[in-house]
């Protein structure tokens, strides 16, 4: 039956009464009602209610491509005719996860070679776990097992992916971790930075903290480091472009390993085709998944480097570790049509020398100096924006958090969709936005912040 059949208001109730949400407190969401999404098209998304949205965190920073693209629904039409699934288990193989594998090491950094499939980013950080631990076990150092994180990460939210992340909330649910992980501190300048300390500076001491945590647990129990290169539910945090080469120089000097959760920056977002390539660095692995199929197919890839892959190939022994889902071939088909997508229209050098920067300029000129604002910030098509009481003294509006949704709130009223972590507003739009769809975004996040001004003072 189609959903047309009902009413807002039956939906609602059938959404409150049996749907359980993710991240929802679902007493609120009970009194509320949710927001109807029923369809999308290019940069816009609608509700139920036939509002239109201008979708500024692309789906969940997942929609690259934008909506309504008939290639990537053929794709699956297609595959899903021919062979729907089969699995990946028992020496057999599909066609489009080998061609995606191969497409897939083309665009990676230098030194990647191999690639494992999951459904989801916390998926395949759990696969990155136990294939780190495993591979210091193959080489006769089980011991090495201990993973540096930082804290605030997000690096999902099965068991591991909680445990890998430093989110204090998400850590109060948890009942008890995986073991042998520590987070040290976040390269936040913007809180974090000591006064006078430059940004360079700042980017050394916040790697230096990487190193302390080595030391404290001794380099021969350390089995890698995780991170985010830009720290994207966290609240985009860019770091000094010092912190991440000195991360790998530490990690190399220590003989720890080096992954990379790029389930956001992954795919283009940064202005290359990975966040690694921006801050020239070369990572073990590389979590992936997002802007991967452009959110059309759930899918990731944990990206592996040569180190890794040659010991599981030399070593041998099997790898207790796999998903039904690894490697689906209709999520797999969906990614190779993405990307082919992403590639012929030139999203990628777009982000790079057109739309980052006047994104950047566009914020920078149109926004920063609104007196909620204590800094804007970007990174490609990655941005931003601290909402304060005091420009000056940085002073947060009280209680944490409260601000930052007054803004989202009227943003939304105004045709904006953004999201509100803390008292961070932030955007992650597709990479089809345009000049045009950047001023259209300035225009109604200027309003909203009006708005909320005159609420909240
Ligand atoms: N890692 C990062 C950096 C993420 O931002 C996310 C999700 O937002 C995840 C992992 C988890 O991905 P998923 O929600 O697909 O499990």
């Amino acid at each position: 039956m189609s959903y047309q059949n009902y009413s807002l208001k039956q939906l609602q109730q059938i959404d409150a009464s049996h749907h359980l949400h993710p991240f929802t407190d679902h007493k609120e969401l009970r009194e509320a009602g949710s927001r109807i999404i029923t369809r999308a098209d290019g940069p816009y998304i609608y509700d139920s209610e036939g509002n239109e949205l201008l979708d500024g965190m692309a789906g969940l920073w997942c929609v690259a491509v934008g909506y309504g693209r008939d290639e990537l629904a053929d794709a699956a039409y297609k595959q899903m005719k021919e062979l729907p699934y089969y699995n990946s288990f028992f020496k057999c193989s599909t066609p489009t996860p080998v061609l995606l594998s191969q497409k897939l090491v083309e665009i990676a950094p230098e030194g990647i070679s191999q690639v494992f499939y999951g459904s989801s980013g916390s998926e395949a950080n759990d696969t990155a776990v136990r294939l780190v631990r495993h591979y210091w076990a193959l080489e006769g150092k089980p011991e090495k097992n201990c993973i540096i994180s930082r804290k605030n990460a997000y690096h999902g939210s099965t068991v591991a992916g909680t445990s890998l992340g430093g989110m204090e909330a998400m850590h109060k649910q948890l009942g008890g971790a995986v073991p042998n992980i520590v987070h040290v501190m976040m390269p936040y300048a913007y809180e974090l930075a000591l006064p006078g300390e430059s940004d360079h500076d700042f980017g050394l001491r916040a790697a230096k903290a990487v190193e302390d945590a080595i030391l404290e647990a001794g380099a021969d129990k350390v089995a890698a480091f995780i991170g985010e290169p830009i720290m994207g539910a966290g609240g985009v945090k860019i770091p000094p472009m010092s912190y991440w080469p000195e991360v790998e120089r530490i990690c190399r000097k220590y003989d720890v390993l080096l992954m990379l959760d790029e389930v956001i920056t992954g795919y283009g977002r940064t202005g290359e085709w990975f966040a690694a390539q921006s801050f020239g660095v070369r990572p073990d692995t590389i979590t992936t998944a997002k802007a991967l199929t452009s959110g059309y197919q759930p899918l990731s890839a944990l990206l592996v480097g040569d180190r890794i892959a040659s010991t599981l190939v030399e070593k041998g022994g099997e790898f207790a570790h796999g998903y039904t889902y690894s490697g689906h071939p209709v999520a797999c088909a969906v990614a190779l049509a993405n990307i082919d997508i992403i590639a012929r229209e030139g999203l990628v050098e777009r982000v790079k020398n057109d739309t980052g920067p006047y994104f950047a300029q566009a914020l920078g000129e149109r926004i920063a100096d609104h007196p909620l604002v204590g800094e804007v910030r970007s990174f490609g098509l990655m941005g931003a924006i601290e909402i304060v009481k005091d420009k000056a003294t940085k002073e947060r509006f009280s209680p944490s958090g409260s601000a930052a949704v007054v803004v989202r709130d009227h943003a939304i009223d105004n045709g904006m969709m953004m999201r509100a972590t803390g008292d961070t507003m932030i955007l992650s739009p597709p990479l089809i936005w345009t000049r045009d769809t950047i001023d259209m975004a300035c225009r109604r996040i200027r309003k909203a912040l009006d708005l909320a001004e005159a609420d909240l003072r």
